[in-house]
């Protein structure tokens, strides 16, 4: 594929916050950016040029739009490998259908990283009511039952304490195929955003320190507060995954960091990641940027961090009482907000976030949950 100049279109498969902010990425860089999902009026689609609203089991309409474009890229790794088919068969789609099908598959991605010799926590696979009973006997209470497929933020999972909990879990899967996995006891958990290009060049972010709550992101942490030595193994870790994957674009590795200092990845996510929000507004260029640079085989930009930062989510929940006081956390002149355009407030729903940048990553976090909790405040 020869590099696609500024003025080229660049198609998004998927249309929420990350494809929202790569097309802002890709238009200042002077790019056409279309978008594919079912939705209408999207997060995305409210930045792009064009928008089409279509399921991606239709794959005339998937053929068509990828006709439209020069390249593809996505913005979630829940999309039928058919329909990443279809457009391969049209224009370049990065990065490749195979990393999207080995990352969107729990069983297949910690049966790929267990293959690379990458630590993984203990798992079994799981089908029936049987095997489920086995698993939490090899494995162990605490466990973790995670549906194989199309999960995200805890959705799918429960933990599991005691082996009389097994048939009720069980029943909870409705049938899908699911992964038991040990509980870790984590001190704390990290990621690691990296990119490699059309040339093989990589590049990362350095490790990111993040905190959830019910399972989903709530701060980023950058940098982390971790040893050297951990920063090292997981940056060496993560861009392992890069050559091994062959992945063309972004990749977010994230890690538990156990007690005991081993390292153990959890999930992989071939795309910009929640994680690398920060790297917007602290770095010299954005997980986004970097994503348009690898798609369109440029080479990557310098990933180096200017000030240290933390972000938090804004979930739905802060819409409870009415809009929040965008006045308040405006009036912070170090945190910047993001909002998505998403109309709905639900809570769990990541809806924006807040980027605080301060002399020290500590001084970050405190000063970003300080703006979160100036939205709620009512006189
Ligand atoms: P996941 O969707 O697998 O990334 O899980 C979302 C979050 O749930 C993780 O970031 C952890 O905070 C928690 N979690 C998931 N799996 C485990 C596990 N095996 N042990 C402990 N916590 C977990």
């Amino acid at each position: 594929m020869n590099t696609l100049l500024p003025g080229a279109t660049i198609g998004v498969l998927g249309s929420g916050q990350l494809g929202r902010m790569f097309a802002m990425a890709a238009r200042r860089m002077g790019y056409l950016v279309h978008t594919f999902s079912p939705e209408t009026d999207t997060p995305t689609g409210q930045v792009a040029d064009v928008e089409v609203t279509a399921s991606y089991d239709d794959l005339a309409a998937v053929r068509e739009f990828a006709s439209r474009v020069e390249v593809v890229t996505f913005e979630s790794e829940n999309v039928p490998a058919a329909t990443v088919e279809a457009i391969a068969g049209i224009v370049p789609v990065r990065p490749d259908g195979a990393a999207l099908y080995t990352t969107q598959h729990r069983l297949r991605e910690k049966t790929f990283l267990e293959r690379a010799g990458i630590p993984v926590t203990p798992f079994r696979h799981v089908r029936t009511l049987a095997e489920l009973s086995d698993a939490l006997k090899t494995i162990g209470c605490p466990a973790v039952l995670k549906t194989a497929g199309f999960g995200y933020d805890g959705k799918g999972q429960r933990l599991i304490k005691t082996l009389a909990e097994g048939a009720d879990a069980h029943a909870s899967l409705a049938g899908q195929e699911a992964i038991l996995e040990a509980f870790v006891d984590f001190e704390r958990e990290v990621s690691v955003v990296c990119a490699r290009g059309a040339d093989g060049q990589v590049a990362h972010y350095g490790v990111v320190e993040n905190a959830h709550e019910r399972h989903i992101l709530d701060c980023t942490i950058a940098p982390a507060r971790v040893s050297g030595e951990v920063a090292r193994e997981a940056v060496e870790l993560a861009t392992s995954l890069l050559e091994q994957l062959s992945l063309v674009g972004v990749l977010c590795v994230e890690f538990f960091l156990a007690r005991d200092g081993k390292l153990f990845v959890n999930e992989l996510a071939p795309r910009p990641h929640n994680s690398g929000h920060f790297t917007i507004d602290a770095c010299a260029t954005s997980q986004f940027e970097q994503q348009v640079r690898a798609v369109c085989g440029l080479s990557l930009g310098a990933t180096e961090q200017l000030r240290p930062a933390a972000m938090a989510n804004l979930l739905g929940d802060l819409w409870q009482d009415g809009e929040p006081d965008w006045r308040a956390a405006c009036a912070f002149p170090n945190v910047k907000l993001h909002l998505y355009g998403k109309h709905e407030a639900r809570p769990g729903r990541k809806m924006g976030h807040l980027t605080a940048l301060a002399p020290t990553a500590d001084e970050a976090l405190s000063l970003v949950r300080a703006a979160r909790a100036a939205l709620t405040r009512r006189a």
